[in-house]
């Protein structure tokens, strides 16, 4: 169920409203809009008596959602959501796409700092790295932990970067949320719905990948359950989905761009490395994923990737970064959007 408020509704009526679903024994989750707020009720298995709620001061309509998904639905926001980082120029969802750059794994610091400072000059205003790695097999190398999350925290400092990194589990989550700006969510945990939950209850804009077989409106629940406790700020990720083609790691689902757009309000990125595998697919998919309206990339970037202790095959050099950003820049103007100048990134990493 939706309620939506009059254009010129008061907060104090909002917050009426809003008390009076809570005292029946609901969740409401007031979204603003350009034009007016809405609310949404969750937490009711059938309908509610709309009849209670109608009648309220400031009410203009009480709706039925009828897709599953109900708080990520365009219906509940019609307008994209921005997610923003004060102090920065960075996000996702608005006319800057997100662009997310760094290793697969962090490494050392060494290694680190070589890559953050390139795709920081290239123009990325996030950086990503893992701290703790799931790994098909438990022999692999498993990540550095906290003192991967303690290297990133000091690019973040010398260089102006907002850090990704994945949380596998509640440990590494409440780590996650201690040291970065961008938890993410992996394509193997993207059901698992308590970490969800968890995840859902932190004030954090969470990354999440979609599973390598999940439909859409799996993606979508996986992407619901986290507002329904309250964290409006999920970032999607398409990185591809196993098929039966061989010729790449999984098969990059750049279609779901737009299906998802159409439902939801919320802002989607394209991992192209993930997606592909490869390193020379990854130029190519990056320019059609900007091309088909993406809000942003996340791209594994490494100063040596033949040596990279994870998904080196994936990963491009910092040269060939230069390149995708180049050309991203172009055709992002096309399509009415904007990938930030380098310029602001030197001057920044100047400071
Ligand atoms: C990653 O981003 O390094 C990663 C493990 O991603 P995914 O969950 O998409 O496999
Ligand atoms: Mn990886």
């Amino acid at each position: 169920m939706l309620v939506v408020m009059q254009a010129h509704a008061t907060e104090e009526q909002v917050r009426a409203v809003c008390e009076k679903i809570e005292t029946l024994g609901y969740r409401a989750h007031p979204i603003p809009g350009t034009q007016r707020t809405a609310i949404g009720i969750t937490g009711n298995s059938g309908a509610i008596d709309s009849g209670t709620l109608d009648e309220m001061s400031g009410v203009q309509e009480v709706i039925r959602v009828s897709k599953p998904y109900k708080l990520v639905s365009r219906d509940v926001k019609e307008e994209p959501t921005v997610v923003r980082f004060p102090g920065t120029d960075g996000g996702f969802g608005g006319i800057d796409l997100g662009i997310v750059a760094g290793p697969c794994s962090i490494e050392s610091r060494e290694q680190a700092f070589t890559i953050a400072e390139r795709v920081a000059r290239a123009g990325a205003r996030f950086f990503r790295g893992g701290a703790f790695k799931p790994r098909t097999s438990p022999y692999a190398f498993q990540g550095m932990g906290e003192n991967a999350m303690k290297i990133m925290a000091e690019i973040r400092d010398r260089f102006g970067l907002r850090i990704v990194t994945e949380a596998l589990d509640y440990e590494s989550l409440d780590m996650a949320a201690e040291y970065a700006d961008v938890i993410q969510i992996g394509t193997r945990n993207m059901q698992n719905f308590s970490l969800l939950r968890r995840a859902g209850r932190l004030r954090k804009p969470v990354l999440l990948k979609r599973g390598m077989s999940a439909t859409l409106e799996e993606f979508l629940m996986a992407a619901e359950y986290i507002l329904s406790e309250g964290n409006y700020e999920v970032i999607l990720c398409e990185r591809g989905v196993r098929t039966f083609a061989d010729h790449t790691r999984n098969t990059l689902d750049l279609s779901i761009v737009p299906a998802v757009q159409k439902l939801s309000h919320l802002p989607i990125v394209v991992d192209p490395s993930h997606g592909t595998g490869k390193r020379d697919k990854v130029l190519p998919l990056s320019r059609a994923a900007v091309a088909c309206g993406a809000d942003g990339l996340l791209v594994e970037v490494h100063h040596d990737p033949d040596r990279a202790l994870s998904d080196g095959a994936q990963s491009v050099t910092p040269d060939q970064f230069d390149t995708l950003m180049r050309e991203i820049r172009e055709i992002a103007a096309v399509v009415h959007r904007r990938v930030q100048a380098p310029a602001e990134a030197i001057a920044r990493t100047a400071k």
